[in-house]
C-alpha cells in the first residue's frame, strides 16, 4: 500500500500544482484561448519558497508550455546560475498563463495582456497557485508583473532593492525584465544584467532568511 500523503507536504502541493494545471490547460475564460497553442501554467519546485513571476508568454513559450524558454528566458536562467541556483530550485510562472498576440495577415506579434485579461488569469489561477505554493518571496519579472503582485503604479527605477508586503508573498520586490536587458549594449547592458544577478541573489537570501522567521499566528 502506498504512503498516506502528508497535507502541505512537498508530494502534496506537486500534486494539487498538477492537477491545477491540468485543470488550467483547459481554460476559455477569456479569448486568449483563441490563438494560444499551450497553457504557459509554471515550471521549477513548488515547494520553493521562491517564486519568479513574469508577465506573460511569448511565442517560444506558447510553442512548448513553458515559461521563460526564449532568449529572455536563456539570460534569466544565465543570471540564476550566476545567483547559485537552477530553475529547478525555484517555481517560475507568469501573471497570465496564454500568449497575448496581435495577428495581422501571416505576422503574429506579442502585445501585453489587456486589465480585463490579467483580472481573469489572476483570479482563476495565480491566486490559486499562490495558494498552494504560499511562496515566502516573490521576485516579479518586469514591471507590468510588479503591478499585479505588489502595487498598480509601481516603479522599478524608484523601488528596486526595496522589498514590500504582497497579498501575494510575505516579501515581493520587481527586478529588470531580461527581455528589457536584451534590448541594451555594452556597459549598459553588463551593468543592467549584473543588476538582474543582484537582485536574484538578494531573492535567494532573503527566502532563506524568512524561512527561519517564526511562522505569523493569529495571537
Ligand atoms: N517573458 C515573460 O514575461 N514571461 C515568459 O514566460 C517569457 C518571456
Amino acid at each position: 500500500m502506498s504512503e498516506p500523503i502528508e497535507l502541505g507536504s512537498p508530494a502534496d502541493k506537486q500534486n494539487k500544482i498538477d492537477l491545477l494545471a491540468e485543470e488550467a490547460s483547459g481554460c476559455k475564460a477569456c479569448d486568449l484561448n483563441l490563438t494560444r497553442t499551450k497553457v504557459v501554467f509554471g515550471y521549477g519546485n513548488p515547494s520553493s519558497p521562491l517564486m519568479l513571476v513574469g508577465e506573460g508568454p511569448g511565442a517560444n513559450e506558447d510553442a512548448t508550455g513553458l515559461p521563460f524558454v526564449g532568449r529572455a528566458g536563456k539570460l534569466l536562467d544565465e543570471c540564476l546560475r550566476e545567483a547559485g541556483m537552477k530553475r529547478e530550485h525555484v517555481y517560475i510562472t507568469n501573471v497570465v498563463k496564454c500568449r497575448a498576440c496581435l495577428i495581422e495577415g501571416r505576422s503574429v506579434r506579442n502585445r501585453p495582456p489587456t486589465p480585463e485579461e490579467v483580472g481573469t488569469c489572476v483570479s482563476l489561477w495565480l491566486e490559486k497557485q499562490v495558494a498552494v505554493i504560499q511562496p515566502l518571496v516573490i521576485l516579479c519579472i518586469g514591471a507590468p508583473s510588479a503591478n499585479s503582485i505588489i502595487h498598480k503604479n509601481y516603479r522599478i527605477t524608484q523601488e528596486r532593492g526595496q522589498w514590500q508586503e504582497s497579498r501575494f508573498a510575505r516579501y515581493a520586490m520587481a527586478t529588470l525584465h531580461p527581455a528589457y536587458i536584451l534590448r541594451l549594449q555594452g556597459e549598459e547592458y553588463d551593468r543592467a544584467r549584473a543588476t538582474l544577478i543582484d537582485d536574484v541573489t538578494a531573492a535567494k537570501e532573503k527566502a532563506k532568511a524568512a524561512k527561519k522567521e517564526p511562522k505569523p499566528t493569529l495571537f
